[in-house]
């Protein structure tokens, strides 16, 4: 099932996407089950919005294909390589990626984003996905310029806007050799696999469990392919997971 959050003028609500419909859900799912209601809105209708507010934190994996880290003259870690984006710079589908005065090189990232749905602390690879609720489609933003200069990442990785995620979440998505592409202005700039990744998600999420509590809405970025390249103002980027779907987002 594809889980939209959205809002028609009023508060956030759920629905299931059922082609260009939306068949709208009584609650959050991950807390409330998919309990339906009569109503329903055509997809046109809508705003979409970010699928979930991360909870208390959005980890990220750095270097996790090997061409990415080739790329930017890195070797792939041989344990992931953690960092966290703070859920403040979450944004939704179509909302605008604003390039901070700090920084001269702002870049994209396309990822695969797991939607984290239970409780979840030192969980074994075998029991991954057990607390996956599912997984949607993320641009890891990044101001290459300070992740260089600081020599961490919390500010590059971290502005608001910084952490697209949409369009919905996909409960019934299994990880294997999709495809995953990076689109800027209608140009493809990253073309990759899922299975091009070093450490799989199973792997990133027992790894990530061993430090932090995953609590239900978390979200863990898996890593991007190679191809990462600046975006300007005017620019629009898109990320395809195949799957999934396309977020898309203007930048200013
Ligand atoms: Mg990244």
């Amino acid at each position: 099932m594809k889980i939209a959050r959205f809002s028609t003028d009023g508060d956030p609500r759920f629905g299931i996407v059922d082609d260009d419909e939306i068949v709208v859900l009584r609650g959050d799912p991950m807390f409330s089950g998919f309990d339906t209601t009569e109503e329903r809105i055509p997809l046109a209708d809508v705003k979409l919005l970010a699928p979930v507010i991360p909870r208390s934190k959005v980890v990220a994996v750095g270097r996790n294909y090997r061409e990415h880290a080739a790329e930017l003259g890195n070797e792939a870690p041989s344990e992931p390589l953690l960092f966290l984006k703070p859920n403040t710079s979450v944004i939704g589908p179509g909302d605008t990626i604003v390039r901070p005065s700090q920084s001269s090189r702002v870049d994209f990232e396309g990822e695969l984003a797991i939607v984290i749905g239970s409780i979840a602390k030192n969980v074994s690879e075998a029991d991954a996905a057990s607390v996956v609720f599912g997984y949607t489609v993320a641009n890891d933003v990044t101001a290459r310029d300070l992740q260089q200069k600081d020599g961490q990442w919390a500010r590059a990785k971290g502005f608001d806007t910084f952490c697209p995620l949409g369009p919905v979440i996909e409960t019934e998505f299994e990880v294997a050799s999709q495809a995953i592409e990076t689109r800027v202005n209608g140009e493809v700039r990253q073309s990759g696999r899922l299975d091009e990744m070093v450490h799989s998600v199973a792997s990133v999420i027992a790894y990530a469990s061993a430090v932090f509590t995953l609590l239900p809405g978390d979200v863990i970025l898996t890593g991007t392919p190679a191809g990462v390249g600046p975006i300007v103002a005017g620019d629009t980027v898109e990320v395809t997971v195949e799957g999934i779907g396309t977020l898309s987002n203007p930048v200013r």
